[in-house]
C-alpha cells in the first residue's frame, strides 16, 4: 500500500477543487428548504459546479454492475438515509436532516466534502446528533500531526461518538485523495484490529478525507434494492460530515472550507 504525499504546489491545486466543494455545499445549505425535492437539489448544485468549471465525481462512479453507475450528482441522503442517496422525487419535510456529500475534479485535483443540513424545527436530539458528528469531524482535524498514528485521531472519534450513545457506522470509512477520489489509505472513524495492525503514521503531504458518520440509534445499516442508498438498520437518523484534509507540518490544513 503506498499513500502518495502532495507538494505544496499540489495541495494548493486541491484548494481550487475543494473551495468549488465548499461553494457547492454553502449553495445547497442555502436553497435546502421545505417543499424543494432532492433532484431539484441535485440539478442546482450540478449548476453551481459545472459554473466553476468543475467535473463531478460520483456521477456515473462505476458499481460492480457494468453500465449502471451512481445516477446522480451529489450524494443526497435524508434522515434514516446514512450516506450514497440518490436524488428523486423525496420532497424535503421541517425537520428533517439532509446529508450533501459533493466530491469534483478540477485541472486534475479533487475535493471530497459532506455537510447535514437541519431543516426548519429539527428535533434537539438529532440536532445534537448532527453538532456532535460534526464536533468529532473537527476534533480529529485538530487533532492531526505528523509522526502520530491514525488510530491516535479515530480512537478519540469513536470516544466522542459512543460517549453519547450513537451508533458508529462501520461499514464505511474516510479516504487518501489526490488526483483521483479514492486512493490509500482507509480512513476509518473508530479503532480496529486490523486499523491497529495496518495503523498509518500521518506524514506532511498526505492528504486524507475524513468523513465520520454517526447514527442515532444502531451502527448497523442496510443497502436498498437501488444497490446504492445505505440506509440505518433501525430507520433511525443519520448525520454525515467530510472534509479534505491536509496534513502538514504543524498540524492539519482543511482545503475544503472555503478559504
Ligand atoms: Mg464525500
Ligand atoms: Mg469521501
Amino acid at each position: 500500500m503506498a499513500i502518495q504525499r502532495k507538494t505544496r504546489k499540489e495541495l494548493d491545486k486541491m484548494r481550487i477543487a475543494g473551495r468549488v466543494v465548499h461553494k457547492v455545499l454553502a449553495h445547497c445549505k442555502e436553497i435546502c428548504k421545505p417543499g424543494v425535492t432532492t433532484l431539484e437539489l441535485d440539478e442546482s448544485a450540478y449548476e453551481v459546479f459545472t459554473a466553476q468549471g468543475a467535473k463531478g465525481l460520483f456521477k456515473n462512479y462505476p458499481t460492480y454492475k457494468p453500465g449502471e453507475g451512481f445516477p446522480s450528482n451529489l450524494c443526497i441522503s435524508v434522515n434514516e438515509v446514512v450516506v450514497h442517496g440518490i436524488a428523486g422525487d423525496r420532497v424535503t419535510e421541517d425537520g428533517d436532516i439532509v446529508g450533501f456529500d459533493c466530491g469534483v475534479n478540477v485541472d486534475g485535483w479533487c475535493g471530497d466534502s459532506a455537510t447535514t443540513v437541519m431543516v426548519g424545527n429539527v428535533s434537539p436530539e438529532v440536532r445534537k446528533l448532527c453538532e456532535t458528528t460534526e464536533e468529532i469531524l473537527m476534533t480529529a482535524i485538530q487533532n492531526i500531526k505528523p509522526g502520530r498514528k491514525w488510530s491516535q485521531v479515530a480512537r478519540l472519534m469513536q470516544n466522542i461518538a459512543e460517549r453519547e450513545g450513537y451508533g458508529v457506522v462501520r461499514d464505511f470509512v474516510g479516504h487518501g485523495i489526490g488526483q483521483t477520489m479514492h486512493e490509500d489509505p482507509k480512513v476509518p472513524n473508530f479503532v480496529s484490529r486490523d486499523l491497529l495492525m495496518n495503523d498509518i503514521e500521518l506524514r506532511e503531504g498526505i492528504v486524507l478525507a475524513i468523513e465520520p458518520m454517526c447514527n442515532l440509534g444502531t451502527g448497523k445499516v442496510r443497502t436498498l434494492a437501488d444497490g446504492w442508498t445505505i440506509v440505518t438498520l433501525d430507520n433511525k437518523p443519520a448525520a454525515h460530515y467530510e472534509h479534505t484534509v491536509a496534513v502538514t507540518a504543524n498540524g492539519a490544513e482543511i482545503l475544503t472550507d472555503g478559504n
